[in-house]
C-alpha cells in the first residue's frame, strides 16, 4: 500500500525573520513513516522544519508553512492509498507576511491571523477519498472532542493525544474509529506507539469496502 504521512510544526512567517510556529518535534510522524516502511509499505512523508534524519526507503517532501503542506499532500494524491495527518499545522497564519524585518514599534502592538487552510477537513471532502487518519490533541473533553473532529472531518479514524506528548520521547493514544471503537496504545516510545499504530491502521482499511 501507499502510504501519505504528514509531520512536525508548520511555520506561518510574520515577516522575512520571524514566524508563529508550536513545539511538535515530528518524532511522532518519523516514527510512523519508518514504522510503514518496515511493514513493506511505499511511504511518501511530507515534513515541516525538523531536525530528524528521513526514515530511510521514504520519499521526504520538505516544506514550511501550511499552504506549502496542503500542495504537496494535494499534489502526492494520485500516490496515496492512506493518508496520516500527524502534522502540528498551525490553525492560524499572519493575515501579511511583511517582506524584510518589521520595525520595533509601540509598547503594545496586535497581529492579524487568519485561519489556515484544514488540509484534513478538504481531505474528507474529496469524491475519491482516501483513508483518513487524523491526530486530535486535546486538552479537555478529549474523547468528545475527538469523536466531533471525526465526524466533521470525515476521518476514518483519530488518533487521540495529550499535550503531554508534544516534543516528548513518549505518549499515550487512543486510537478512535466512526463505529465507536477505543483502542489505548502505550505509555510507550514513540516508535512502539508508531509500529502499533500503522498495524491497527493497516487491519482497519483492509477491513473497508474498496475506495471508489
Ligand atoms: O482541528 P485540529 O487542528 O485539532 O485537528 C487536528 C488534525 O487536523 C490533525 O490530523 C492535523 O494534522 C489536521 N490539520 C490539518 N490542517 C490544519 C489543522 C489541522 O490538516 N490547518
Amino acid at each position: 500500500m501507499n502510504y501519505l504521512v504528514t509531520a512536525g510544526p508548520t511555520r506561518e512567517f510574520i515577516d522575512d525573520i520571524r514566524y508563529v510556529s508550536n513545539l511538535s518535534s515530528g518524532r511522532m510522524g518519523y516514527a510512523l513513516a519508518a514504522a510503514a516502511g518496515d511493514a513493506g509499505h511505499d511511504v511518501i512523508l511530507i515534513s515541516g522544519p525538523c531536525t530528524l534524519p528521513a526514515p530511510a526507503g521514504a520519499e521526504l517532501i520538505s516544506i514550511v508553512s501550511a499552504d506549502q503542506m496542503r500542495e504537496a499532500v494535494l499534489n502526492s494524491l494520485p500516490k496515496a492509498d492512506i493518508i496520516v495527518m500527524c502534522a502540528a499545522v498551525a490553525d492560524y497564519r499572519p493575515a501579511r507576511r511583511i517582506p524584510g524585518k518589521m520595525k520595533k514599534g509601540p509598547d503594545v502592538m496586535s497581529l492579524e491571523l487568519v485561519k489556515t487552510p484544514d488540509i484534513l477537513a478538504e481531505l474528507g471532502t474529496l469524491e475519491a477519498k482516501k483513508f483518513l487518519v487524523g491526530f486530535a490533541l486535546e486538552a479537555e473533553n478529549a474523547l468528545e472532542n475527538a469523536r466531533a473532529k471525526m465526524a466533521s472531518k470525515k476521518a476514518d479514524m483519530i488518533v487521540l493525544n495529550s499535550p503531554a506528548a508534544i516534543g516528548a520521547e513518549t505518549s499515550a493514544v487512543q486510537v478512535l474509529t466512526p463505529d465507536g471503537g477505543a483502542t489505548r496504545i502505550g505509555p510507550a516510545a514513540k516508535e512502539i506507539i508508531a509500529a502499533k499504530l500503522i498495524k491497527t491502521i493497516d487491519s482497519r482499511f483492509n477491513e473497508e469496502p474498496a475506495q471508489p
